[in-house]
């Protein structure tokens, strides 16, 4: 590993789970590997079933009431205190997942964009007013709407943007009032720590936030199952998401789960914006985007033209150490799951697709991967493939092209690349998803505009930092003479 072992030359993190501010006491801790080179990169304190039971009860006993003002002032505090602490959270993101270091920076400016719009969106009133003389039923009276928080929210996130995916359920939430139990992935928990430690910092009262992790069992399912909580806030897997709709009972739930998102490029396309988007879209974050490019569908007539293109550009996509400033792929989330791509590889290439850059992985790295002639069957595109790889298939017509893209169990997102207006509208119109971007990638967001998937990628629109606070609220209406 020659210069690289300097790199991993660290001291590991001993962190904890904490219930409001204090950390756990407990001799159970989970261990933190760097999915690059097998290095202890930390320990976490783990919870068990008392611990969820005192979390519960002490953000339901409640505290010091925040005012709009108090919100905004902690969280951006709690930008500032990211900002100034940017290079040692993008390193720890980068540790734990096998993140590329350069992605890692960028997930921290995409965090402060959350804390940001929520903090903005914090001051701003929400309420609205009905006059109710407008009919010749009505009278003349006025209703006033007014958005209160929920008594107690628990957030349940991903491993895949350790940071990114944790500040976009607890920022919203603090931004309405409404305290939240955060139960972040085993796999990244350093990341989730660190920043609910920011927040302390920058004011937040405790009961409005505890952390806690441990056996899912005794943790996670008796979190959703508890009937004092009004709200579960999921982000992960089809498989766990399923589940826990099956196990929540009576309240109010989120759900933003997987995704095979097509970039779907027409023969009018700009062939050099296609080969970078469909490069950006299928490697960045090693792959690892509920939104990242799943599956690249190209009209026939061009298809020669921009693979020649985009294999220029996808070689520039190099794999390897994480914490190289050179490196432009990391890892992905463990070994296990790079076996998982190499074989759905496999599979596609046993059906008749041919690799035609990369297809191998070495431990958890795994090659930036081209696959042509991918059948509309094959594994790797029905399923979510959660990895660096950039399936081709063709279409013969725009007709086609939204059937072939429909034609998953999934829907979150898709980019279009056509120059034709007309066409970009019929595909906005036809396609089954949350979101179309027209000449972008899937992926492309800003995090305050609303953002979500439908049929199995999730319960519709519910996150972005303005849908997201109109989760973490109830609305409240109350009318008067006037
Ligand atoms: P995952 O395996 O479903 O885990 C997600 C979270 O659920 C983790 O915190 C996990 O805890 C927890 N969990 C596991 N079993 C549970 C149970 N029985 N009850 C309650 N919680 C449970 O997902 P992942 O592998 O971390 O993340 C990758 C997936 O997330 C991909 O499918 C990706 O597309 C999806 N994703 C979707 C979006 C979106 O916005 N649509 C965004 C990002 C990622 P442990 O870690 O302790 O097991």
């Amino acid at each position: 590993m020659g210069s690289s072992e300097k790199k991993y030359d660290i001291q590991p993190q001993h962190l904890s789970s904490y219930i409001a501010g204090k950390k756990i006491q407990s001799d159970s801790l989970l261990e933190v590997f760097s999915p690059y080179n097998g290095t202890l990169v930390g320990t976490v304190t783990l919870a068990d079933s008392h611990d969820v039971e005192a979390a519960i009860s002490v953000a339901l006993a409640k505290g010091e009431v925040t005012s709009r003002y108090d919100r905004f002032t902690i969280l951006d505090k709690t930008r500032q205190l990211l900002m100034e602490n940017q290079e040692d959270f993008a390193r720890t993101i980068s540790l734990e997942s096998g993140l590329a270091i350069r992605e890692a920076m960028y997930e921290t400016k995409r965090a402060h964009d959350v804390l940001l719009f929520a903090a903005m969106e914090s001051l701003k009133d929400d309420g609205q007013v009905f006059s109710c003389d407008i009919s010749p039923n009505g009278k003349n009276r006025k209703i006033f709407t007014v958005r209160e928080p929920l008594n107690l929210a628990v957030a349940i996130t991903p491993f895949n943007h350790p940071l990114n995916q944790v500040i976009h359920k607890i920022a919203p939430a603090i931004a309405t009032g409404t305290p939240v139990i955060l139960k972040p992935s085993e796999k990244t928990p350093l990341t989730a720590i660190k920043l609910v430690e920011l927040l302390y910092k920058a004011g937040l009262p405790p009961y409005m936030l505890s952390v806690l992790l441990g056996p899912t069992k005794e943790v996670a399912e008796k979190l959703v199952k508890d009937p004092r909580v009004e709200l579960v806030s999921f982000t992960g897997s089809v498989a766990v998401g399923k589940h826990i709709a099956n196990s929540v009972g009576y309240k109010k739930l989120i759900l933003e789960l997987g995704g095979n998102d097509p970039l779907i490029i027409l023969e009018d396309a700009d062939l050099d914006q296609a080969a970078f988007l469909a490069a950006e879209g299928a490697f960045r974050n090693s792959g690892q985007r509920c939104t990242a490019v799943k599956r690249i569908l190209v009209q026939e007539s061009i298809k020669e033209k921009f693979l020649e293109k985009f294999l220029e550009k996808a070689k520039t996509y190099t794999s390897g150490d994480p914490l190289d400033p050179d490196t432009v792929v990391g890892t992905v989330i463990n070994e296990a799951a790079a076996i998982y791509l190499e074989d759905v590889v496999n599979k596609a290439v046993a059906k008749g697709a041919n690799v035609l850059l990369g297809g191998k992985r070495t431990g958890a790295l795994m090659e930036p991967t081209v696959i042509d002639n991918v059948p509309r069957d094959a594994q790797m595109v029905v399923q979510e493939s959660f990895g660096p790889l950039a399936p081709i298939l063709t279409f013969t017509d725009v007709t086609d092209a939204i059937a072939l893209s429909n034609s998953t169990a999934f829907g979150l997102s898709s980019g279009v690349l056509t120059q034709n207006m007309e066409l970009a509208i019929r595909f906005v119109k036809e396609l089954q998803v949350g979101t179309v971007n027209i000449n972008e990638v899937p992926g492309y967001r800003i995090e305050s505009s609303p953002f979500g998937g439908i049929k199995d990628s999730g319960l519709g629109i519910k996150e972005g930092v303005i849908e997201a606070m109109k989760g973490f609220t109830y609305v409240k209406t109350f009318s008067i003479p006037w």
